[in-house]
């Protein structure tokens, strides 16, 4: 695993990147068909095939401090599509873990703020509880401010308030009973 990212020189990014990742990246011959089958280009500032090629000539600052690894909605199309068997949605897991090891600062804040939210109710009960998680999403994101600020929470309210009575929307949270193997799996996942 990369002590840390900041240190590996061009030349052996791609083939670290490989032993991390168990992922063949030298296999892309650059097809695109990852990049045409992906659902949110059009919010990404490099396209799937474009952060695969970056990973393969080395360039390090570029991918981890891209916007496309956050904006990924991990559908896997792309992995799914591509003819060499390269898991380019699992390159863009593995590049948000290193950008986070790495400390930079994270260009899509709110995404990050997202993933953190989702995991901690994921470990706390197994499943996501909605009614708490949107909360403290919107606290830890700073979108509270900015929402009283351009006067948009009165929509969100009158949302979940529809969702609530349409029964999409519960008010008391519900664990799974396999709690214990979920956090077991996060501490692997994160230790
Ligand atoms: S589909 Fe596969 S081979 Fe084609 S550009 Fe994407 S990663 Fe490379
Ligand atoms: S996993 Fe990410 S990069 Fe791949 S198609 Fe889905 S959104 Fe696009």
């Amino acid at each position: 695993m990369l002590s840390n990212p900041k240190l590996i020189p061009e030349v052996q990014f791609m083939a670290q990147v490989e032993q991390d990742s168990g992922i063949a990246v030298s296999a892309c011959y650059q097809c695109k068909k990852c990049t045409n089958g992906c659902p949110v280009t059009f919010a990404m500032d490099l396209y799937p095939d474009q952060v695969i090629r970056l990973v393969q000539i080395g360039q390090q600052k570029a991918v981890l401090n891209c916007s496309t690894i956050w904006v990924c909605s991990a559908c896997e199309t792309c992995t799914t599509r591509c003819p060499n068997e390269v898991d380019v949605a699992g390159i863009m897991d593995y590049l948000k873990e290193q950008a986070i090891k790495s400390g930079i600062d994270i260009p899509q804040p709110r995404t990050y703020a997202f993933h953190r939210v989702f995991l901690e109710d994921i470990g706390r009960r197994g499943r996501v509880f909605e009614g708490g998680l949107l909360p403290r999403y919107m606290f830890q994101s700073g979108e509270i401010w900015r929402k009283l600020k351009d006067r948009e929470l009165k929509d969100d309210l009158e949302l979940a308030y529809h969702l609530f009575r349409k029964g999409r929307l519960a008010l008391t949270p519900q664990g799974i009973r396999a709690r214990a193997a979920i956090k077991k799996i996060l501490a692997n996942s994160t230790g």
